[in-house]
C-alpha cells in the first residue's frame, strides 16, 4: 500500500494525516504533536476515531518543529504500514507567481524562505519540516500546497493597493489566503449543486482565522484577506481591517516598536482584544459579559459589510456558504449572519440550520445558504497525489 503524508505545521503544533493511495485517496490516520517546546503531547487517531497514541514527551526531547517532525516520522515508520511515496505540506505563502502546488527542491525552498517577512508567524513554521525532510530523505517527493495559490487568477487590478505602482512589482499586493479551503469547498459545491457552483457564490471560512471569498464559476475573484492574514474580518486574535492611520498613531504617539505592533495585531486583537475574555467563539456565546457581546456583534457586522462588498464584486449573489469551526458548528452564529443577508433575500430554515444540513436556506430563499465542511488536508493530499502521478 502506498501512502501520502500531509503536514500542517504551526507555531506550537504539528498536525499530520496519512492517506492511502489506491484508486482513490482514503484517510487512514490523523494526529498532532502539540505543546512543542513546552509540554509536548502526541495524539494519533485512526480515521474511525480509535486512539492510536496519547504520549507525553519531555520538552527537551521536542524543543522545536524539526524535532517534532523527526519524532512524528519515527512514530510513523514504526507504527504505520505501507510505503510513503510523498509528503504534502501546507505552505501559507507562495508569493506572486505560484498559482498551483509545486514539487519541492532546494531552489523552491530558498524562494519560499524569501516570503517569510510576508507571513512571519506562519511561513517559517510551514517550511521547517520541509527542510528536515529534504536533508534527511532527499529522495522523498515533497509538494508545497499554497494558501495563496487559489487567488492568483484574480484580475491584477483588484490586487493592487493604491500606493505607487512600483510597490506592486516588489510584491506588496493583495494575495488572499485560506485558498486550500476555498478550493475544496468550490469542488464540493460543484458536486452538490452544479448550477449554484457555476454561479456567484460567497464562501465564509469562519475559524480561528476568518475570511470570505467571492467565487465566480468556482474560481476566486475577490477575497477579504490581502497582503497578510490580518485584513478583512476580525478573527480570534487578529484585528482584521484597520485604518493604517491607527498604526501610524501607535508608532508615533505610543512609541510602539514594530515587534510590539506585530504582537498587538496578530495576538492580542480580534475577539480576544475586543471582549477581553477569549478568542474562542464558544466562550463568547456562553458569556453574558458586555465585552463578549461586543466582539460577536462586531464580527457579525463586519461579515455583513464585507459580504456587501463581495456581492458588488460579483454583481449579485446565488449562494452563501458557511465553513470552518464557527461556520460548520454554530447554528446561532449562522442565524445571526443569515439575518444580516436578509436584504439580499436570504432566508434561513431554522430546522435545517439547527440540524446543520447541507442546505440550510428556506425553500423560498432568493440566495441558497449552505453548510459545507471544509477539508484542507484532503485537498493537499489530492494535489500531492496529482503532482507525483504526473
Ligand atoms: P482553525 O482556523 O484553527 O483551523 P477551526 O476552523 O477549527 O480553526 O475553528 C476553530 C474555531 O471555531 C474555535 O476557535 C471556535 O471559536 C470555533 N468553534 C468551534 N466549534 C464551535 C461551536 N460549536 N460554536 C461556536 N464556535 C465554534
Amino acid at each position: 500500500m502506498d501512502t501520502i503524508l500531509v503536514v500542517n505545521a504551526g507555531s506550537s503544533s504539528l498536525k499530520f494525516e496519512v492517506f492511502s493511495v489506491a484508486d482513490s485517496l482514503e484517510r487512514l490516520i490523523k494526529g498532532q504533536m502539540e505543546g512543542i517546546g513546552t509540554a509536548p503531547h502526541l495524539t494519533v487517531k485512526s480515521a474511525g476515531g480509535e486512539r492510536l497514541a496519547n504520549e507525553n514527551h519531555p520538552p527537551e526531547a521536542v524543543p522545536d518543529l524539526p524535532a517534532a517532525m523527526r519524532l512524528v516520522g519515527e512514530w510513523l515508520r514504526q507504527r504505520q504500514q505501507g510505503r510513503l511515496v510523498a509528503v504534502g505540506h501546507r505552505v501559507v505563502h507562495g508569493g506572486p507567481n505560484h498559482s498551483r502546488p509545486a514539487r519541492i527542491n532546494e531552489e523552491l525552498l530558498r524562494e519560499l524562505e524569501q516570503y517569510t517577512p510576508l507571513a512571519p508567524l506562519h511561513q517559517p513554521n510551514n517550511l521547517a519540516p520541509i527542510r528536515v525532510l529534504l536533508e534527511r530523505q532527499p529522495q522523498l517527493a515533497q509538494v508545497a500546497c499554497f494558501d495563496t495559490a487559489f487567488h492568483r487568477g484574480h484580475d491584477p487590478m483588484t490586487d493592487h493597493y493604491a500606493i505607487p505602482a512600483h510597490y506592486f512589482d516588489e510584491g506588496i499586493r493583495r494575495y488572499g489566503f485560506h485558498g486550500l479551503s476555498y478550493e475544496y469547498v468550490a469542488g464540493r459545491l460543484a458536486e452538490i449543486a452544479p448550477d449554484v457552483g457555476s454561479g456567484r457564490v460567497i464562501v465564509a471560512h469562519l475559524g480561528s482565522g476568518a475570511s470570505m471569498c467571492a467565487l465566480y464559476k468556482g474560481l476566486s475573484v475577490e477575497s477579504t484577506l490581502g497582503f497578510t492574514a490580518l485584513d478583512g474580518l476580525p478573527m480570534g486574535t487578529r484585528c482584521g481591517q484597520i485604518d493604517p492611520g491607527v498604526l501610524l498613531y501607535l508608532l508615533q504617539q505610543h512609541g510602539m516598536t514594530a515587534p510590539q505592533l506585530q504582537d498587538l495585531l496578530y495576538k492580542e486583537s480580534g475577539f480576544k482584544g475586543l471582549s477581553g475574555i477569549s478568542n474562542d467563539v464558544r466562550d463568547l456565546l456562553a458569556s453574558d459579559d458586555a465585552g463578549a457581546r461586543l466582539a460577536l456583534d462586531h464580527f457579525v457586522h463586519r461579515i455583513g459589510l464585507n459580504a456587501g462588498a463581495l456581492v458588488a464584486a460579483l454583481g449579485g449573489l446565488d449562494a452563501f456558504v458557511f465553513t470552518a469551526g464557527v461556520g460548520e458548528n454554530s447554528a446561532v452564529m449562522r442565524a445571526r449572519i443569515a439575518k444580516k443577508l436578509g436584504w439580499l433575500g436570504a432566508s434561513l430554515d431554522p430546522a435545517r440550520n439547527e440540524a446543520s444540513e447541507l442546505l440550510v436556506s428556506s425553500d423560498d430563499s432568493k440566495v441558497a445558504l449552505y453548510v459545507v465542511p471544509t477539508d484542507e488536508e484532503l485537498m493537499i493530499a489530492r494535489h500531492t497525489f496529482a503532482l507525483i502521478a504526473a
